[in-house]
């Protein structure tokens, strides 16, 4: 397994900004060593990262923190210089919630006379918080950054595919025609990425049992499954088409050793789940009929969406619910008035026991990541734009109309929206909603996490 030198990442930013958080995130190691004292001198640190089956070694630099301001850039470069020999990519972190500081300018300056591709990363950019420096971010002449959250797992998929073209040399599997930058449309083959979450006892083991079609992984690491593995490849038969779909189910709970996960069991499930969702692209969250939705089934499924994956919902031990049918009308009521953000996710009901109703599971999961991914056609878009400022438009506080003028569509897993106009600020939250929703429900993403934001069309690099 360890024979064949795996390409090498490096993380190199300013204190701060999340480098820590990153690699934790991609290293996965549950032993998060964040260490948020500054005046602690820290080690580079080494880890084998994977990210959506694409495997490779990551190298944290850090140990600025106790330094004098003046001797930060000689430090920099004598840290850094060391850990970008060899290193095949840099991960150039910045804080998209700050402004550019003098420091993270130094460090562009002297990356951009390095021979190492570099990977602008804006961080801390959960919801539209991190939009100002992101602008800004075009302006370091890294191209566009690739906008994620360390600690909340967003933009993994987006970081994935910066990462792939410059990686995909050492990779086996992963290799594909070059693909023109900035053309996220994934392969509709491409192996889907799929993680079982759910409350102790839903049935996840054995559902993950009945789809691997064996019993192997309660029992021990065999067949390739090690302790480490975070994911198992398999393959699904479309029960109609016959086509043979490649799926990788993502680590859960019931992948690991029963003993280690019955203690503890209530915050381990959304630790759990956490941790497989960084991972998936679709999430199923599994209910048991038997016990109904509860409150921790509605935080792994706020969860799930606020990480920006896609979600569905598998209501398990079908086979043995009473009356069935108010059964599922109570759960999709449930769901819906449980979350906004879950009007219109798929509900399916299954057994893992029987098998029933598992072949409609995984087809919705495929549906689902096609929305997840999907790029609305301009003219589409624009047509539904000028339709729902038509049928409801901004208002006009103090008689002054706020001016929605564009939309364009950011980025696809999750999809991401970005409406231009000016006088923002005085734009109702409830207006805020009213678009997203519409965008939801016109435009067929259903409860698929949608994000929207709104800017003023500055250019970042105008001189102000
Ligand atoms: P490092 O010094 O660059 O290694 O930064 P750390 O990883 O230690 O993170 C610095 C601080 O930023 C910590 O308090 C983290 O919790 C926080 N942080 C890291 N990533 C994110 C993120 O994505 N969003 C937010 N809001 N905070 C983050
Ligand atoms: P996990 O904790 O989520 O991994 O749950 P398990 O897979 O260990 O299942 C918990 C219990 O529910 C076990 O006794 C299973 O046999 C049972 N179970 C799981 N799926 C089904 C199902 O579809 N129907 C019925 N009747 N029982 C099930």
């Amino acid at each position: 397994m360890a024979a064949r030198k795996l390409p090498q990442v490096v993380i190199i930013g300013r204190p701060n900004v999340g480098k820590s958080t990153l690699f934790n995130r991609l290293v996965g190691k549950r032993v998060a060593l964040v260490d948020d004292q500054p005046g602690v001198t820290r080690d580079r640190r080494f880890g084998d990262a994977e990210l959506l089956g694409l495997k490779f070694q990551l190298v944290d630099t850090a140990g600025w923190e106790d330094d004098e301001p003046e001797s930060l850039p000689g430090r920099m470069r004598a840290q850094t210089e060391v850990s970008l020999k060899g290193a095949d990519v840099a991960l150039f972190v910045i804080d998209s919630r700050a402004d550019l500081t003098p420091l993270d300018r130094e460090i562009a300056r002297w990356l951009r006379q390095q021979d190492v591709p570099v990977v602008l990363v804006a961080n801390k950019a959960e919801g539209s918080s991190g939009d100002a420096g992101i602008m800004e971010a075009y302006a370091l002449g890294f191209g566009e950054p690739v906008a994620v959250s360390a600690e909340h797992g967003e933009g993994v998929a987006d970081l994935f595919q910066a990462l792939r073209p410059l990686l995909e040399k050492d990779e086996d599997g992963w290799a594909e025609p070059d693909e023109p930058k900035g053309d996220d449309e994934p392969d509709a083959n491409a192996p889907l990425s799929l993680a079982i979450v759910g409350r102790p006892n839903a049935g996840k083991s054995t559902l993950i049992n009945r789809l691997l079609g064996e019993d192997r992984l309660l029992t021990g690491p065999e067949a390739g499954i090690t302790r480490d593995s975070i994911s198992v490849d398999w393959e699904w038969t479309h029960p109609k088409s016959g086509e043979v779909r490649p799926m990788k189910l993502v680590d859960t709970a019931g992948m690991r050793k029963k003993a280690k996960v019955q203690d503890k069991l209530e915050r381990l499930s959304v630790a759990d789940a956490r941790h497989a969702i960084d991972y998936a692209e679709v999430v199923v969250l599994l209910l048991d009929a038997t016990r109904g939705l509860e409150v921790q089934d509605l935080k792994i499924a706020n969860l799930v969406l606020e990480e920006g994956r896609a979600l569905i919902v598998a209501i398990n031990k079908w086979d043995v619910a009473e009356n069935p049918s108010g059964l599922f009308n109570g759960i999709r009521a449930a769901l819906d008035e449980g979350l906004a953000q879950l009007k219109g996710v798929t509900v399916v009901a299954v057994s893992a026991l029987t098998g029933k109703g598992l072949d409609q599971m995984l087809s919705a999961a495929f549906e689902v990541r096609e929305a997840w991914s999907r790029r609305v056609p301009t003219a589409a878009l624009n047509r539904w734009f000028d339709h729902a400022l038509e049928t409801n438009p901004p208002p006009a506080p103090g008689g002054r109309r706020i001016k929605l003028r564009y939309i364009t569509q950011s980025n696809t897993r999750p999809p991401r929206f970005v409406i231009f106009g000016t006088r923002l600020d005085d734009l109702p939250s409830s207006y805020e909603r009213y678009l997203l929703n519409s965008i939801r429900s016109d435009l067929g993403f259903g409860a698929v996490p949608v994000r929207l934001t709104l800017k003023s069309p500055k250019n970042p690099f105008d001189k102000g």
